[in-house]
């Protein structure tokens, strides 16, 4: 016998041991392989994940109201959404893979602006552009521009074109408005020329344009001779239109472009005649009461004539920094004044402290 008791017992602890230390590895591999499963159920499960937010992505892309595209920086469209295709009147297939130039054009492309180059930078840019044919058919949109990298990895832009034609027109719609509530508020109501607040305006821009230039600024008023007689027996609707007509009338004995007639108030009107000295005044002045004796209103109730007339006040000063127009007006009103006393249905001229006109009080009847 070779091997003895003890030899036997030494070779089965060793079995023993190594049995031991299969089993200990048995059990780490057991557990790697747990951990293994686990990492790729994690992986799964997040792989799962991404995939649902991609399709949750994609939805948004496709269903979001504003046109959308992505294009890669050699023009050519990845993705379109619904709106995109629907703007471009095009099947995805008719769309996807083309060059975006030749599915759509609005000006940028050919100005050298191109969207495309905002793909070599890291900027967002906003551009300001009108699609489709006819002017009236004209749709404004913003298109919003951003750089990105493409799913391959090359670079791109993503566009976003939000339709604000509504806005647009709104916001045209509202300027006219305002243009025409603006003009509403300098015209007369009655007469249809000019009102005392254009009036106020104009002579206040033109006291201030003169003064500078150093230029006269005539002003004429104008007023109806026994316009309430008149009102009396015709009656307040054949005053209004007597009022009417002269206003009327009036405003056609103005030549120059930069004059205004205006009503003035009640049954008086007023002519601002800029760079006019008083000469060309009493001229315009002369022509308007021509004009009112050509209406040949009946006014058998005037003591003075058997039609409408009217009295004019004459006044012209070189605008001064330091005055106020309220000076030609009392100086005009004054003279309107002299007008009537002096038995009506003519033109005076207002004495001024200028020496550049004729001086002196000047009157001329009809
Ligand atoms: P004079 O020759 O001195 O200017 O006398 P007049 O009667 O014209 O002047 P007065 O100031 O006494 O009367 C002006 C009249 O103008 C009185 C008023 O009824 C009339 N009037 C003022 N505004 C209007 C208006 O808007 N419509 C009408 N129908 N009449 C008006
Ligand atoms: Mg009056
Ligand atoms: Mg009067």
């Amino acid at each position: 016998m070779t091997e003895t008791i003890q030899d036997l017992k030494l070779k089965l602890d060793h079995l023993a041991d190594k049995n031991r230390e299969l089993l200990q590895r048995c059990g780490n591999l057991e557990a790697t392989q747990l951990s293994l499963e686990q990492i790729i159920a994690d992986n799964n499960s997040k792989r799962l994940d991404a995939e649902m937010i991609s399709m949750e992505l994609e939805q948004v892309f496709r269903k979001v109201t504003d046109a959308m595209w992505i294009v890669s920086d050699d023009g050519i469209v990845i993705r379109a959404n619904d709106s995109m295709l629907q703007l471009l009147g095009k099947s995805s297939e008719d769309v996807i893979g083309k060059n975006c130039a030749d599915l759509l054009s609005y000006g940028h492309c050919q100005k050298g602006s191109c969207p495309l180059k905002v793909a070599e930078t890291n900027i967002q840019r906003e551009y300001d552009i009108q699609l489709t044919g006819k002017p009236e058919d004209l749709e404004h949109y913003i298109l919003s521009v951003a750089p990105l990298t493409t799913i391959v990895g090359s670079t791109g832009i993503v566009c976003q074109f939000k339709n604000i034609t509504d806005r647009k027109r709104a916001t045209q719609k509202l300027a006219e408005l305002n243009e025409t509530l603006k003009q509403i508020a300098l015209v007369d109501g009655l007469t249809q020329i000019a009102n005392r607040r254009r009036f106020d305006e104009v002579l206040a821009q033109e006291w201030k344009r003169l003064s500078r230039d150093k230029k006269p600024l005539s002003l004429l008023i104008a007023d109806i001779d026994f316009f309430k007689k008149y009102n009396d027996h015709y009656g307040h609707q054949a005053g209004d239109d007597c009022l009417r007509r002269v206003g009327k009338a009036l405003a056609g004995a103005i030549l120059r472009p930069a004059d205004l007639v205006a009503r003035y108030g009640g049954e008086e009107f007023a002519l601002i005649l800029p760079e006019a000295d008083l000469d060309a005044a009493l001229h315009v002045g002369d022509r308007a009461l021509g004009v009112i004796a050509e209406l040949a209103v009946e006014h058998s109730y005037s003591d003075i004539s058997e039609i409408v007339t009217i009295s004019v006040g004459a006044a012209t000063l070189v605008p001064l920094q330091d005055q106020s127009p309220a000076e030609l007006i009392a100086l005009a009103d004054k003279a309107l004044y002299q007008s009537k006393s002096a038995g009506r249905s003519r033109v005076t001229a207002a004495e001024t402290r200028m020496t550049d006109f004729a001086g002196g009080p000047a009157s001329i009847g009809l």
